[in-house]
């Protein structure tokens, strides 16, 4: 069972959690739980570190930002003890979760399952282990995952002690066709495959952290996303709730076309200008942005006319986009062009089904509803199961509602 922000957001809303994991242990389950921080909490520490120092030491970020978990994890281990449960808090480095060294965005490498299972059985306590973080076994040092992360601890965790299934507590209940806050007719999903899921959470919806979903398919766990704003005592422990699990495609049997629509804002558009088109020019500008780090999505280039210059435009996260124009300034020299011209008022907004795959016409349908609301496209990509338009941020309501009507996801 993991709780996100919100839903550990006070201690009434601790409480609320609590029940829940009463509910189910009541039930006669065997539960292990993950805590995300209080709702508002790790923003406020990644602020105090910019506040700091602008330029600081990814070790120490990471010390100061595991801790939100680290109160949420305590204070709900104290409330199942008051209800008389038996329950023990438990931090990365104390379990122990293994991870990289790459702090701020550390992979989990290893989870011993068998001393969790262990521990379960010998104290029969609930396990409260703090999400998001681990620890680096050579240097001990504390690691998080990166914004979002406690959902693959949950999923990590799962897996490694085979759990029958992960049940993913958030503000809504479940994953929707789009987010339900920007399109109110979106619908809930009763099941999508892991690939689909694994395009929408890359390509924007943060309901769930996209390496969570790479785990769970993987590592093949159950995850079942639902709301903790449910009442506790009303849920029947036996019967299923209500909510949207990611599973096998083949255990899909209605497959729509398209199955959601995921959109996000954080994009910058990059174009370099009257680049020589000869052999190289690719290489000159983007091995430069790779060794910067910077992660280059979308990219169009045509085909020069003349034979003599073309241009070049791609995307980087608008977190990048200063770094990304000082990159290219500084290998003006090699790679040659006229100008760098670069939006950050860009939306990135992608249609994902695998039944794309069996369908033609389908990303030209999506042209064609745009052009008459007079929303101009900046680029496009395309790949088996997902196509991806770049429009300006401005109409990104309107292209995903339009696009959402479109292809018949509206709730009736
Ligand atoms: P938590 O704190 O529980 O981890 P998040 O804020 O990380 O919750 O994720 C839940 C949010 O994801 C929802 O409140 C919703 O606005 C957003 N979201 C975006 N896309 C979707 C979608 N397709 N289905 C459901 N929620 C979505
Ligand atoms: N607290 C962390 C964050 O806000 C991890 C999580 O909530 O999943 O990113
Ligand atoms: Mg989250």
């Amino acid at each position: 069972m993991k709780f996100g922000g919100t839903s550990v957001a006070d201690i009434d809303r601790i409480r609320n959690v609590a029940r829940h994991v009463k509910r189910e242990v009541d039930a006669g389950h065997q539960v292990a739980v993950v805590t995300s921080a209080m709702a508002g909490t790790t923003n406020r520490l990644v602020e105090w570190c910019r506040e700091a120092a602008v330029l600081h030491d990814a070790r120490e970020y990471d010390a100061v930002v595991a801790s939100g978990e680290q109160i949420t994890a305590g204070l709900l281990a104290m409330t199942l003890e008051a209800m008389g449960i038996t329950a023990r808090s438990w931090q990365g480095w104390q379990l122990p979760i293994y991870t990289s060294e790459a702090h701020a965005t550390a992979r989990i490498l290893d989870i011993n399952g068998a001393e969790l299972i262990a521990r379960f059985k010998e104290r029969n306590e609930v396990a409260v282990i703090t999400g998001f973080q681990g620890v680096h076994r050579e240097t001990g040092r504390i690691t998080t995952l990166g914004r979002g992360g406690s959902d693959t601890s949950a999923v990590a965790i799962a897996a490694a002690i085979a759990a029958e299934r992960c049940d993913i507590y958030t503000d809504v209940d479940g994953v929707y066709t789009t987010d339900p806050r920007v399109v109110p007719r979106a619908q809930r999903l009763d099941k999508i495959a892991f690939e689909e899921m694994l395009e929408l959470a890359s390509q924007g919806a943060k309901v769930l952290q996209v390496r969570s979903v790479e785990l769970g398919m993987v590592h093949n766990v159950r995850i079942f996303v639902r709301s903790s704003f449910d009442k506790p005592e009303d849920i029947d422990p036996h019967a299923t709730p209500p909510g949207t699990l990611i599973c096998d495609e083949g255990e899909i049997m209605e497959q729509q076309v398209v199955t959601g629509i995921a959109f996000s804002k954080d994009e910058a558009q990059i174009s370099v200008r009257r680049i020589e088109d000869k052999p190289g020019v690719a290489a000159a500008i983007f091995v430069p942005l790779a060794e910067a780090n910077i992660n280059v999505d979308m990219i169009v280039q045509n085909v020069s006319a003349d034979g003599a210059t073309t241009d070049l435009t791609f995307t980087v996260p608008a977190a990048d986009f200063d770094r990304a124009k000082d990159t290219l300034n500084k290998a003006k020299s090699t790679i040659g062009y006229e100008r760098v011209d670069g939006a950050t008022d860009v939306t990135k907004v992608s249609v994902i089904g695998i039944g794309m795959r069996s369908h033609a016409g389908v990303a030209a349908r999506a042209f064609q509803a745009l052009a008459e609301r007079r929303i101009n496209i900046r680029a496009i990509t395309t790949s088996e199961i997902k196509f991806s338009l770049l429009i300006d941020s401005a109409f990104t309501e309107l292209a995903v509602r339009t696009l959402h009507s479109l292809y018949g996801l509206d709730k009736a």
